[in-house]
């Protein structure tokens, strides 16, 4: 088969999963598939250097060098685990240091200008990605076998200049990727990608918004055609629910892209929504496996709705950090464009909104947003509508949290809702707030945070998942 392999953060936590890592790729390697490996920065390392990013700009020179000072460490200290070699250890390390130094010129930099722009700030982030990635290919070479490394730029991921959350351009991306990567692919050399990276037209560094290795490994995916994309982590793959809320949560054996997507808006945070939309348009399954559980089977992405699975709700999430805002008042009735002014002024604040309801009576919209964006919502709001005489009333609510089933058997079954509802009603659990799209892929709803978890445990009883 011809694969891209990406491996997450978290299964590259220390250099014995590194080590894990690889010789998972030469089994598969050695069985005939041709792989493109795509590595994530190792778990908790793009944070941290966000943080030193920031923290730059202040000058605190000690800080900064206590902060390279431990980032060499874990990055050498993998390598030694890792790599057996001696030879291809020194080499490993002398080019972690070689980006060490590099980034040590970086956060001095930011520090003389005292601003962290969104173009230096995707620079020093992308050097988890760069630092993860020579650990791997070491460890790989030290395995025998043939890999090349190369950054997401290097082997032609061309993006546009949206720092922070770039998008690919999508034809000159796959013609050069053609160029650079396809004959080393094809020759059955294993080429070693930093995810998470792109390069503008113009050659800067750019990033492709958080979790955006999984990006990097669709885009290989759809320019290379291959015919999947495997991605790697520490659990089985997709999950009925979270396991840490709902311990007997199993995995999903086989899910359609749709209900993918929804899992991943809906807080089941497994694969980035836009790398799942890449892949869904280009025709090229996904399946989610465990570096540490081999023979288990996964999850398959693939594109058509299991609509005649037995299951019609195949996962059940849950959304906390989230605040509940209504905008209400009698004026508000028969009047067009309120619903327009609230949800621009909410965009103007680059506040995203989760969830949206209004009831028929009109005097009322409620609608659900990330609980750090609350006071600058409800300011802007206060602001641009009170006194106008059609808003009485902004009210924030800060502990709630949403539940959503999720199953493309729901489109055209009924009954669906009446069971979810009677299985939180007999919890005695009240629901504030309820939203379901017509695409009917999901059924969302809004309870009081300390019932979150009850009714995530109600809803995986009722579909039976623990069976
Ligand atoms: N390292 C980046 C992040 O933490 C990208 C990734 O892990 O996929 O967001
Ligand atoms: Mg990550």
């Amino acid at each position: 088969m011809r694969l891209v392999m990406k491996f997450g953060g978290t299964s590259l936590g220390a250099g014995s999963e590194i080590r894990c890592a690889a010789s998972t790729v030469r089994n598969y390697s050695q069985q005939r598939n041709k792989i493109v490996v795509v590595v994530s920065a190792m778990s908790g390392v793009t944070d941290k250097l966000i943080e030193a990013a920031a923290e730059a700009t202040l000058r605190n020179r000690d800080s900064t060098r206590l902060f390279l000072k431990n980032l060499e460490e874990r990055h050498a200290q993998a390598s030694r685990d890792a790599i057996i070699s001696s030879e291809i250890l020194d080499q490993t390390l002398a080019s972690l240091n070689e980006q060490i130094a590099e980034l040590e010129n970086v956060l001095i930099g930011i520090g003389y200008l005292g601003e962290l722009t969104s173009r230096s700030k995707d620079y020093a982030i992308s050097f988890g990605e760069k630092l993860s990635t020579i650990v791997i290919a070491g460890a790989l070479k030290d395995l025998g076998l043939r890999a090349e490394y190369f950054l997401g730029g290097q082997c032609g991921i061309v993006t546009d200049n949206c720092f922070g959350e770039a998008k690919p351009l999508m034809n000159i991306t796959k013609q050069q990727v053609k160029e650079k990567l396809a004959p080393i692919f094809e020759a059955g050399v294993i080429a070693v990608v930093t995810g998470f990276t792109g390069t503008t037209q113009e050659g800067q560094t750019t990033t492709l918004g958080r979790d955006g290795s999984d990006y990097t490994a669709t885009i290989l995916g759809a320019a290379l055609q291959v015919d999947e994309v495997w991605i790697w982590k520490d659990i089985d793959g997709l999950m009925t629910a979270d396991p840490k809320v709902e311990p007997s949560a199993k995995t999903i054996p086989l899910l359609s892209f749709p209900e993918a997507m929804e899992m991943a808006y809906f807080g089941a945070k497994a694969i980035q929504a836009k790398a799942l939309e890449l892949a869904w348009e280009s025709g090229i399954p996904i399946r989610v496996k465990n570096t540490f559980n081999l023979d288990g089977s996964g999850t398959l992405i693939v594109e058509k709705p299991q609509v005649r699975s037995e299951r019609v709700v195949k996962a059940v999430t849950m959304i906390n950090n989230v605040a509940l805002i209504t905008v209400s008042g009698g004026g508000m009735v028969g009047v067009p464009g309120i619903a327009a002014k609230v949800f621009s002024v909410i965009g103007e604040k680059n506040i995203n909104v989760l969830m949206i309801s209004q009831g028929s009576s009109e005097a009322n919209i409620s609608f659900i947003i990330p609980r750090s964006g609350l006071e600058n919502a409800v300011n802007a709001l206060e602001l641009s509508l009170l006194g106008k005489g059609f808003v009485k009333e902004v009210t924030p609510e800060t502990k709630v949290c949403i539940v959503t089933v999720v199953g493309a058997g729901m489109k055209g079954t009924p009954g669906v809702a009446a069971r979810v509802f009677k299985a939180i009603a007999n919890q005695g659990v009240n629901i504030r707030m309820i939203a379901q799209g017509s695409s009917e892929l999901s059924i969302s709803f809004v309870v009081e945070d300390s019932d979150g978890i009850k009714a995530v445990r109600a809803l995986h009883e009722e579909f039976r998942f623990n069976c």
